[in-house]
């Protein structure tokens, strides 16, 4: 005989661990289906072992650390934001810790403390868990619009009266995100925006990534800007940055790079421009009375307090500047570059790492077709949608845990009050 479910949760990650303890909370009784062997590949992978939980910051600052659409979530925070977050892993006996830029981490430093504690709490809970059990396609009543369950690739169909798609993006494929869950959404009517990679490393053709030598360069709290084709800013990101073998990578590129993948499929431009301020904190004339102040010292030896070595010497070939020059040396326009080169140092990219190896995927289902308070389809009765799959996607940061483990809460509950009612 077929099983059936009130709330059948297909993906056992981060938001699906969340919908499904939601669900179960409220009495229903609730199978989660998960192709891979094992729950929570990608959570496990997450943080660099780690797990960034989510962010310590007000619900404001949290919307604007997720770019792809942040806003959505307005209703869903009204319900359950990152202060609930923090206080669900408390209430579960699991702390958490703060680090710089407002970061969370259990204080294990593992990964695996919050995987095994939304393990426990589900197996506690009573949900069912099916694992090496991939969906194929949904079951849809179209007489009556209405969701009716899955069919496996087992042969296997599960029925239920509300069906949550928690099956992720399509970054980082081996953890079991690879978008099998598109072409389901669109058979329930939805559309899917353009998916493209977030949080990935950009690839540059400038002079300095082709020759070389400032491979493995790390700057410290800089900051980058994205110039549109009008010379305005699309976005401004101060943190550290890497120079690779490739192109640029680090905190302040990784946000860039979502942007990036936007501007240029939008405009059609080759290459995208930024700039990086290497001295944010200092204004031009505050940069110049800290040269004068040493006019009698070679100009490599002052720019090299402001940023790495290797950099300074490339900066100063781009103007071109002898390095031992004495700054009482440089002419007028001389000065001029150099602190245009400080405060504005040119920097471009013709690409990103591609969806798989980004960090995070953008677009997904449309926001715009599902319920923002409760994660519903506006389309299909019965079906609820969070996470990742959905067209959401946030910065580094803790960001895109925290969206996949608020929408997992407000779908779980939702779909449960829900199915008492069909
Ligand atoms: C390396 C890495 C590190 C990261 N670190 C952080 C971090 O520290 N902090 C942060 O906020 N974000 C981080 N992220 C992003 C974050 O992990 C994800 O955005 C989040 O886990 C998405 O949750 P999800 O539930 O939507 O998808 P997932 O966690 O990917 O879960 C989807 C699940 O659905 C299953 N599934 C897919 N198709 C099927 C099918 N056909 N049948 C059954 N099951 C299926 C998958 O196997 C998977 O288990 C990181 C991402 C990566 C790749």
């Amino acid at each position: 005989m077929a099983e059936t479910y009130q709330v059948i949760v297909v993906g056992g990650g981060s938001s699906g661990l969340m919908a499904a303890i939601n669900a179960a909370q409220q009495g229903a009784s609730v199978l989660i289906l998960e192709k891979n062997r094992i729950l929570g590949k990608k959570l496990l992978l997450s943080g660099g072992g780690r797990c960034n939980v989510t962010n310590r910051t007000s619900q404001e600052e949290l919307i604007k650390h997720i770019p792809g659409n942040g806003k959505f979530l307005y209703s869903a925070l009204s319900q359950f934001d990152q202060e609930d977050i923090v206080n669900f892993f408390a209430d579960h006996n699991v702390q958490l810790k703060e680090e710089d830029h407002g970061r969370m981490f259990p204080i294990t430093d593992r990964s695996a403390t919050i995987r095994d504690a939304l393990l426990d709490i589900c197996l506690e809970l009573g949900v069912t868990i099916q694992t090496k059990e991939p969906v194929e396609s949904l079951l849809i009543d179209r007489a009556a619009n209405k969701i009716q369950g899955v069919h496996c690739k087992s042969g296997h169909d599960y029925y239920c009266k509300s069906l949550i798609l928690a099956c992720g993006g399509r970054a980082y494929p081996g953890t079991g995100a690879t978008g099998d869950g598109y072409a389901w959404a669109k058979a329930a009517g939805h559309s899917i925006s353009r998916l493209y990679p977030t949080e990935a490393p950009l690839y540059s053709k400038d002079d300095i990534i082709q020759e070389g030598s400032l491979k493995g360069v790390a700057l410290r709290e800089v900051t980058v800007t994205l110039w549109d084709l009008n010379h305005k800013a699309i976005c401004q990101h101060t943190m550290d940055m890497l120079f690779t073998h490739f192109g640029y990578s680090g905190p302040a590129i990784l946000r860039t790079s979502g942007h990036i993948n936007q501007f240029l499929h939008e405009t059609g431009a080759d290459t995208a421009n930024m700039t990086i301020d290497l001295q944010p904190e200092l204004n031009q004339d505050q940069l110049r009375d800290q040269a004068e102040g040493q006019r009698d010292k070679q100009v490599l030896t002052i720019i090299k307090a402001w940023m790495p070595q290797a950099l300074a010497r490339v900066l100063l070939s781009k103007i071109p500047l002898n390095p031992s020059l004495a700054y009482k040396q440089l002419s007028h326009q001389e000065v001029n570059s150099l602190f245009q080169l400080v405060k504005a140092f040119p920097i471009s990219a013709y690409k990103t790492d591609p969806i798989e190896k980004g960090f995070v995927t953008g677009g997904g289902v449309k926001t715009s077709e599902i319920q923002p308070d409760s994660m519903a389809s506006k389309l299909l009765d019965g079906l609820y949608f969070c996470g990742e799959f959905m067209d959401i996607n946030g910065y580094t940061g803790g960001y895109n845990i925290s969206a996949a483990f608020i929408t997992g809460t407000i779908a779980g509950r939702h779909a449960a009050w829900a199915a008492y009612e069909y």
